[in-house]
């Protein structure tokens, strides 16, 4: 039987990417049954692994006994200092750049139009960045196992593709001349932060 996880994120993007890791492998990733009822946890730490070691340990009060798995993940932009990075989700609402109470999700597009302000001027050879990913497994309020991930690529001045989310449109990957939103979710979990960190996890979970 396979082995169950259970994924303490409500974003659609990163439960996509781990069910597609997850088919290749005797491992199933569903999402935490409920969550979108528990208060989330405040991710004040300074790294990833902070901020995905917190979040792990946290949600797995709520399933006991249960194998919960926590993600946190980012974009680290060379020529902003490595910033946005623990801020990725929040980049834009930093700025003070969010949607009125009434509006679609447009943190994203906010997201995308801050990190193109922030690089105009700066030569595509110095648009170097970074996806990282760290995952957390914990059980009982027990940490039991951490991986990590990480992809390089370059900061387009434009988006490309409809796939993927978050930063993927501006995120070019240049061994495929393709951004990460424009490659398919198999090709995607071979080679992105989170695919990795993934790829990291499962020999310590016994896969
Ligand atoms: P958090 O891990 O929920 O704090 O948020 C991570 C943020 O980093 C997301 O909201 C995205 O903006 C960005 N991010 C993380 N992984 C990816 C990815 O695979 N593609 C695009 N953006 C990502």
């Amino acid at each position: 039987m396979a082995l169950c996880l259970y994924a303490a994120t409500t974003s659609q993007g990163k439960l996509r990417d781990f069910r597609t890791a997850a088919e290749a492998h005797a491992l199933s990733i569903e999402p935490l049954p409920g969550l979108k009822t528990i208060p989330a946890p405040e991710e004040n730490g300074l790294t990833f692994a902070e901020n995905a070691r917190l979040k792990a340990v946290y949600y797995s009060r709520f399933a006991p006994g249960e194998l919960i798995v926590a993600d946190d993940s980012g974009l680290e932009v060379d020529a902003l200092g490595g910033a946005p990075g623990v801020r990725s989700a929040r980049f834009a609402a930093d700025s003070g750049l969010t949607d009125s109470p009434d509006a679609n999700d447009n943190t994203d597009v906010w997201n995308n139009i801050v990190l193109l302000q922030r690089l105009v001027g700066v030569p595509p050879c110095r648009r170097t960045a970074r996806y990282r990913c760290v995952l957390a497994v914990a059980r009982d309020g027990q940490l039991l196992h951490t991986a990590e991930g990480a992809v390089g690529g370059l900061i387009l001045g434009a988006p490309r593709g409809t796939g993927g989310f978050g930063y993927d449109p501006l995120f070019y990957l240049p061994a495929l001349d393709r951004t990460m939103a424009e490659i398919d979710l198999e090709t995607k979990h071979t080679l992105s932060h989170r695919g990795r960190a993934i790829q990291a996890l499962l020999p310590q979970l016994g896969l």
